[in-house]
């Protein structure tokens, strides 16, 4: 038999790296449940599959909380604990069993019916905790039936060698739930750039292609396949000729990376004389080891939502004390950046609140949600004031203002705290310095306003572009309207700059615009005087940084500011990096 056909698919590479490998399949949640019917004589054998893959499933939940519980602390694992309650329901099973006998429909059927059942009944409670276990019943049913169905296709266990996840979507809480150790890489039918999974992958060094429509079917498991990140391409049965050019290509970026290490620790500092501020992103603690070892000066975003994702309820004030304090000691004498949550959007936990609402991202979302349940808010501002006494540098940021009372409202509440923790005669740095993230535009808009409360500003490129031109940042099908170079977006980083600049603010961002290379001098030219990017962009960036001028990239952004086109500002930033650092431009497809 000849060589099956090679097939090449082209998706957005969203975390670099080239992996080869075997692909393994991951049921979505979305997926149909089959449903068809049995014989009185199939029903024991039915309950037996159900029993089989429930032992499967309590195996698995068990290996995930131990790592979690690693990675962040005892209590953190704790909706792994609940996740074991439903699979250990008695009265639960007994009710699928019954239903399976007098129905005689196939237990994948059944079961998923009996769940979502129990999980409509929770959620119609007044009750919020009853509420959201609704959440873990989806969460553990979505395992179950992916266990009966896949007859232990659950990579978390079931896999013997490390290999190449093909996913519809991997909802947060199941990213943040992966066992890198087994797995090469992702490719992905949704996401983008900016999306939350993509987001993670790179904090987790994980090659990965999104946005790979109807992927999915045309693959089977166990089929050959070649990823790259970069390029966002997926082969599938490459030819002997495909893979010695992937593996070309991998010792060419290896390559330069190689080179990246040698100034590791020279500051980001341009030809000219300019030093930047390079920071990084994390989304968790563990991250910091990253950060430290790619060159990063300080955390410029630590995304809190992570301690909301792996934990049943909202974390104590003490497990969220335990993370912000680790980092900000492992970070001295740094700066530490910490984001207050930012649920909503696509940062929710699998099957949650989000899906109550029609537009999640204009929604119930970061500092609306913290405003609106004060107690959690401030548990988490006493705990970043708390941990703020081991690092002078430690900052807090607001997402998602859109008001200026919103950052009138939060700094009433952190002023609470402080008296509240003065009170109890804990120790915390009164003069902790407070900034907002500039992603809605509104926000620009104001900044003249808002400045005088702030010390600083972020701007959050990947929600800024999506709310200036209304394009969903998740959303595949418009990704070529998500354009970061458009002049609205320009102008509004500009003005965000020029209104810092008038009142004594420095202004940053933090979204992935930092990290894509072509992007940097554009961003320094407009004035942006810090960014912060994941650990894994943080030496490319720094030596774009240290190839160009100053005066080139104010250049640029001057002859940005004119064009009335995003396509032809792109462009520009594109020949500048190739006259700079034409080796770079393979690292920034
Ligand atoms: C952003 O919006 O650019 C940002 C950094 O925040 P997040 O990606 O977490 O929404
Ligand atoms: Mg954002």
């Amino acid at each position: 038999m000849g060589q099956a056909q090679e097939l090449e698919f082209k998706g957005i590479g969203v975390s670099p790296g080239v992996v080869s490998g075997r692909v393994r399949l991951l049921l979505s949640g979305d997926d149909p449940v089959p449903d068809y019917a049995l014989r009185p004589g199939d029903v024991p054998r039915e309950m037996m599959r159900l029993e089989t893959a429930l032992i499967e499933t309590r195996q698995q939940l068990a290996e995930i909380q131990r790592r979690v519980s690693q990675a962040l602390g005892g209590e953190s694992a704790s909706i792994f604990e609940a996740h074991l309650q439903v699979v250990d329901d008695r009265d639960f099973l007994m009710e699928v069993y019954r239903e399976v006998r007098d129905k005689l429909r196939n237990i994948e059927k059944v079961f998923f019916d009996v769940a979502e059942r129990y999980a409509q009944t929770l959620l119609q409670m007044e009750d919020d905790y009853l509420r959201e276990r609704a959440t873990d019943i989806r969460d553990v049913t979505r395992r179950i039936l992916r266990n009966l169905m896949g007859g232990g296709r659950d990579w978390l266990a079931g896999l013997e060698e490390p290999q190449i996840i093909v996913a519809h979507d991997i909802p947060p809480s199941e990213m943040a739930a992966l066992d890198r150790g087994k797995i090469l890489g992702l490719a992905m039918e949704l996401g983008s750039v900016t999306s939350h999974a993509a987001i993670m992958a790179r904090a987790m060094e994980l090659p990965t292609v999104v946005g790979l429509r109807d992927v999915y079917e045309k693959l089977a498991d166990g089929d050959h396949v070649v990823l790259d990140g970069v390029r966002g391409m997926l082969v599938v049965n490459p030819t002997p000729a495909t893979e010695r050019e992937y593996t070309r290509i991998a010792r060419g970026r290896m390559e330069i990376q190689k080179r990246l290490d040698t100034f590791k620790d020279e500051p980001a500092v341009t030809l000219d004389g300019v030093e930047i501020d390079l920071a990084a992103n994390i989304e968790m603690p563990a991250d910091v080891t990253a950060v430290l070892a790619r060159g990063a000066r300080g955390i410029g975003l630590f995304r809190s939502e992570y301690l909301y994702l792996a934990n049943a309820g909202d974390p104590t004030e003490d497990q969220h004390y335990a993370a912000y304090a680790q980092v900000a000691k492992a970070m001295l004498p740094d700066p530490v950046i910490i984001r207050t949550l930012d649920l909503g959007g696509d940062k929710m936990p699998a099957g949650d609140r989000r899906t109550e609402e029609a537009n999640p991202f204009m929604g119930w979302r970061a500092i609306r949600l913290s405003l609106a349940r004060q107690e959690m808010f401030k548990a988490q501002l006493r705990a970043i004031l708390r941990a703020s006494a081991h690092n002078p540098k430690l900052r807090i940021m607001y997402p998602m203002i859109s008001h200026l009372a919103e950052v009138e409202q939060a700094d009433a509440l952190l002023r609470e705290c402080m008296d509240e923790l003065a009170a109890a005669g804990v120790d915390f740095n009164r003069d902790i310095e407070t900034g907002v993230m500039i992603e809605v535009p509104s926000a620009a808009l104001i900044a003249d306003w808002i400045a005088p409360k702030v010390r600083f500003f972020s701007i959050g490129t990947n929600d800024l572009v999506q709310y200036t031109l209304a394009v969903d940042r998740v959303n595949e099908r418009v990704a070529h309207l998500y354009e970061p170079t458009h002049p609205a977006v320009l102008h509004l980083i500009a003005h965000t700059v020029e209104a810092g600049n008038r009142h004594g603010v420095w202004t940053g961002v933090c979204g992935e615009m930092a990290a894509t290379p072509y992007f940097v001098p554009l961003l320094l030219g407009l004035g942006v005087v810090s960014l912060s990017v994941s650990p894994l962009a943080v030496p490319v960036v720094k030596d774009v940084i240290r190839r160009i001028e100053m005066s080139d990239a104010q250049a640029l952004a001057a002859e940005a500011r004119k064009r009335a086109n995003g396509a032809e500002v792109l462009a520009l930033c594109r020949q500048l990096l190739r006259r700079r650092a034409p080796d770079l431009l393979e690292l920034a497809e």
